[in-house]
């Protein structure tokens, strides 16, 4: 890339002896005339190569910045356990080693144990990360006003006046509880098949005592958090009580809290960790304020006897599959905004439903207005129903995912 320019030739002067003085000076201004020339040209080339330079200077900035990157090795994501005298002993994420470091003293004042922390290969601290890095913060739910309300929830009085008496009247009325000398339940355990209704539940209750809703689930506390899930209990928790008036959902309780096996691996003393935290939480809940927890599992079969035990979620409350009834309801509900015909009978389309639970009802009630849609119609009829049932059934039957995977939720 050889932009080196070619000089323009340097003019000569040839003064003859001989000629007359009028000459000699015409010859001059010719000469004159030329230098100025050549110089007006070596100007330009002096601008094109200087423009040239700053080009290069830009590319060899680039070029030295990319190499500082490459040179710099990546670092490692780690919890700092310990602090002492010796140094901090850091636990290494994913892989769960646990070190002991020393720490300089300007780093050791920056740290505190329970910090996440970045460290190089030789496991020197390098970094805190603030919570803004912090991926777990994404991993929770937080709504401080949910708009689900009683009345949005079909079927399930018997159940919703249990949680509310357990989650809602300690937090609206906790001197009854005062008076009375009892203690109000520490956690409420909802069970019963997925899309029941138990998530709704907890929002709507969140949302009538003017509560903030946090969800997790208990699959995020062991799944995506190896090595942090103990922790990530500790925030939510704190969270909670940072945010209070405050329900705390934990959805998929059982990836916690599945009962003891044998098996040894590590991963299943990852879990066992997060439980033990979660029970010592809830063991210390009382100082705690007005947080109240609510967890929920379709697999009610698979929990370990010790989160149910009193003082902990000691309020067990079936969610059972909508019946005839609750299903008439739970398609009233999810129509109330739709430009129905006349035809549109709830009772029979509930008695063709058996065994759908409300999130399948609702996907029926979506799917129906698709194929409105579809036809061009602004109306939804029974046949567009019909057509919706079909076809859940069939995606039911062939395994694939239902309709409504892709956009509820
Ligand atoms: P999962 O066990 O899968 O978490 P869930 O029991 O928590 O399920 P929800 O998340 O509460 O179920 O329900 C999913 C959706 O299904 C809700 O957003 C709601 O639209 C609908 N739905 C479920 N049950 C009912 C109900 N009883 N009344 C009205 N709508 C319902």
């Amino acid at each position: 890339m050889s932009r080196s320019p070619t000089l323009p030739d340097r003019p000569t002067l040839d003064l003859d002896p001989e000629s007359s003085p009028e000459e000699r000076l015409a010859a001059l201004r010719e000469h004159l005339r030329r230098l100025v020339d050549v110089n007006e040209q070596l100007d330009d080339q002096l601008e094109a190569v200087r423009d040239h330079r700053a080009d290069l200077r830009e590319e060899v900035d680039d070029l030295q910045r990319e190499n500082e990157t490459l040179k710099t090795a990546s670092l490692y994501l780690a919890t700092v356990e310990d602090l002492s005298e010796d140094g901090a002993v850091v636990k290494q994420h994913g892989n769960n080693q646990e070190v002991l470091t020393d720490v300089s003293e300007r780093m050791r004042e920056r740290i505190e144990v329970g910090d996440r922390v970045t460290i190089n290969d030789s496991f020197s601290i390098q970094d805190v990360l603030d919570a803004e890095t912090d991926a777990r913060a994404q991993a929770m739910e937080v709504d401080q006003s949910p708009s689900v309300e009683y009345e949005d929830i079909g079927g399930l009085e018997e159940e919703l006046r249990e949680v509310r008496e357990a989650v809602e009247d300690p937090l609206v009325n906790p001197e009854q509880f005062a008076a009375v000398g009892v203690e109000p339940p520490s956690g409420v355990l909802l069970h019963g098949p997925p899309g029941t209704g138990k998530t709704m539940m907890a929002k709507a209750v969140a949302n009538e005592t003017d509560a903030t809703f946090i969800k997790m689930a208990g699959s995020e506390l062991v799944q995506k958090f190896i090595g942090e899930g103990s922790r990530l209990v500790r925030d939510l928790f704190d969270l909670a009580a940072q945010e209070e008036p405050a329900i705390l959902f934990i959805d998929e309780i059982d990836a916690v809290a599945a009962e003891r096996t044998d098996s040894k691996t590590s991963g299943d003393a990852e879990v066992q960790r997060t439980m033990m935290q979660l029970l010592s939480e809830m063991d210390g809940f009382d100082e705690r304020g007005d947080v109240r927890i609510i967890a929920a599992t379709n697999r009610f079969d698979m929990l370990d006897s010790a989160i149910l035990r009193p003082g902990r979620f000691d309020r067990l409350i079936e969610v059972p599959e909508p019946d005839q009834e609750a299903r008439e309801r739970i398609i009233e509900i999810h129509t109330r905004e739709m430009n129905l015909a006349e035809a549109v009978d709830y009772e029979s389309l509930a008695a063709k439903t058996e065994g759908f639970s409300g999130a399948e009802l609702e996907s029926l009630t979506t799917e129906a207005g698709m194929f409105a849609i579809r036809d061009d119609r602004a109306e939804v009829t029974m046949a567009d129903f019909e057509a919706a049932y079909e076809k859940i059934v069939e995606n039911a039957e062939d395994g694939s995912l239902p309709p409504y995977a892709s956009y509820v939720r």
